[in-house]
């Protein structure tokens, strides 16, 4: 069992030659990333090129195997990684925060090494037999962002290797380190240059998007870093998956118990101190409910201790970078002088340290303000009220973002005819946020395109290949 400063010594470098990363609840030094050049970029590819023949000729039992033992190096390591993601990205120790993160990670590796993926028949009628085979494509980038910069690796990486692709890593600039110590114990039982990372700045990764030996770019951020990497993409035709950024609307119904779903709401809301692409992001509550509703939502977030990455007591913790925090702080203030309403939390929480803002919902706001228009990524709510649940799934539908959303409701018929409606990639209902390793997951419209997870995860990072035959005795030919 490693510690945190074991694993450091094996990713962190010279002060001299790398970026220092700070902790975003106390502002301390917690090392330095290393910052790699265009030749290291060249290296890690012609490294992924050369060795990933042999990782596809493998096979999926072999390299089901592997994974299987590269988890098991996490979870021994998942004390030491947890407190480095904890400290790095700010993200708690506990509740839904770091700890709960590498144990994804190893979930989510398990269950991605266990998925069954045979070649199809899809043709076999006396005449002809046509099979349908997954291949790797040849070497992936895995580009990701600063909020679940673990789990989210997971995501991209355990499918590609599993199809016997090589991956070629690109961490965000603000997280690098979490990802960097995986890296280094994944590579304890994965064979020389299948996985590798490169830490850098923003041009890095469009270098690496954008070079011809890539594949395929699992990418999940921004909207306007997915457009740029489409962009990019018309020169190498490497393939994409597009994670991007969400507005989830969450619609709760005239029947629905706000005691009851109080807690489902909060998290579906705050999870990772609202910092993550699927959560909760504007709710439409009927009017019948709506005072009652901000009630038990500003009551359990008492219950909801925010503070330093550290402390055992903390679920919640800071943003993760100034300039998350401005955006937050921007949009709350821009909510107040529309004359949004302060239910709870409403100022930053400087008294906690520079990048604390507390659990904040806004009342009486109407579509069109900046709270309920634009991704807020932080821990300010927007809770609008509606009359008629038909205006709602229109509020919903609004905006170009199509990641997630949800209905809160106890009648099922009433659960379908909004799920049916609504624009988003995935409809949950009575819960938010709440994705598995088995259940595909992707967005529509401007959150992107390609699904994760389960079987149809590990297609999108397969080449098909179909072998086409006569049935002897019959057809010879086209
Ligand atoms: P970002 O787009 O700024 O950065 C993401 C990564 O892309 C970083 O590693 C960055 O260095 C790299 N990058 C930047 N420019 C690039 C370019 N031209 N070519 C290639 N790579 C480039 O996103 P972020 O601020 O780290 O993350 C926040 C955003 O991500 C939010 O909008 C959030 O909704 C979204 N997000 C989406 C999901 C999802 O699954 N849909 C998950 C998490 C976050």
């Amino acid at each position: 069992m490693p510690s945190m400063h074991e694993l450091m010594a094996r990713i962190s470098v010279d002060p001299d030659g790398g970026r220092a990363i700070k902790e975003p609840a106390t502002g301390a030094v917690l090392g330095y990333a290393p910052v790699h050049t265009k030749v290291d970029l060249e290296k890690a590819i012609s490294s992924a090129r050369s060795a990933q023949p042999a990782w596809e000729f493998l096979g999926h039992a072999e390299r089901s195997r592997i994974l299987h033992r590269v988890a098991d190096r996490i979870e021994e390591a998942s004390e030491a990684l947890a407190e480095l993601l904890g400290r790095e990205n700010g993200k708690p120790l506990n509740g839904p925060n770091a700890r709960q993160e590498v144990g994804a990670c190893v979930a989510w590796l398990r269950a991605t090494a266990d998925i069954d993926l045979q070649p199809e028949v899809v043709r076999d009628d006396g005449e002809w037999r046509s099979t349908v085979h997954y291949r790797a494509l040849g070497v992936v980038a895995a580009i990701g962002p600063w909020n679940f910069p673990m789990m989210i690796g997971i995501w991209q990486i355990a499918p590609a290797l599993r199809m016997g692709n090589s991956v070629v890593v690109k961490p965000s600039e603000f997280t690098p380190l979490s990802v960097l110590a995986l890296i280094a114990v994944m590579n304890d039982e994965l064979p020389a240059g299948v996985l590798t990372a490169i830490s850098g700045d923003r041009e890095l990764g469009a270098g690496l998007s954008e070079h011809p030996d890539v594949a395929k770019v699992m990418f999940t951020g921004s909207t306007a870093t997915g457009r740029a990497i489409v962009r990019s993409s018309a020169a190498n035709l490497a393939r994409l998956t597009l994670e991007l950024g969400g507005n989830d609307a969450g619609i709760v119904l005239s029947d629905a118990d706000p005691a009851d779903i109080a807690e489902g709401l909060f998290w579906g809301a705050f999870i990772n101190t609202g910092q993550t692409c699927a959560a909760l992001k504007r709710l439409y509550v009927h009017e019948d409910i709506y005072e009652k509703t901000l009630a038990a939502l500003a009551d359990f977030a008492k219950q909801a201790p925010m503070g330093l990455s550290m402390d055992e007591n903390s679920v919640l913790g800071p943003l993760q970078n100034k300039k998350q925090f401005d955006i937050v702080a921007e949009l709350v203030e821009d909510a107040k002088e529309r004359g949004g309403r302060i239910v709870t939390g409403g100022e930053p929480a400087t008294e906690l340290g520079e990048l604390f803002y507390p659990i904040t919902i806004v009342a009486d706001l109407a579509d069109g303000a900046r709270l309920v228009d634009e991704e807020q990524f932080g821990p300010a709510l927007p809770v609008i009220r509606y009359s008629n649940v038909d205006d709602a799934i229109a509020s919903a539908n609004r905006l170009p973002a199509g990641l997630g959303a949800s209905v809160w409701t106890k009648d099922q018929k009433l659960a379908q005819y909004v799920s049916d409606r609504l624009e988003a990639g995935t409809v949950w209902i009575n819960s938010h946020a709440v994705p598995h390793p088995d259940v595909p997951f992707g967005g529509v419209k401007a959150s992107g395109y390609g699904l994760e997870f389960g079987v149809e995860g590990l297609k999108s990072l397969a080449a098909t290949r179909v072998v086409s035959q006569p049935i002897q005795g019959t057809a010879q030919g086209a």
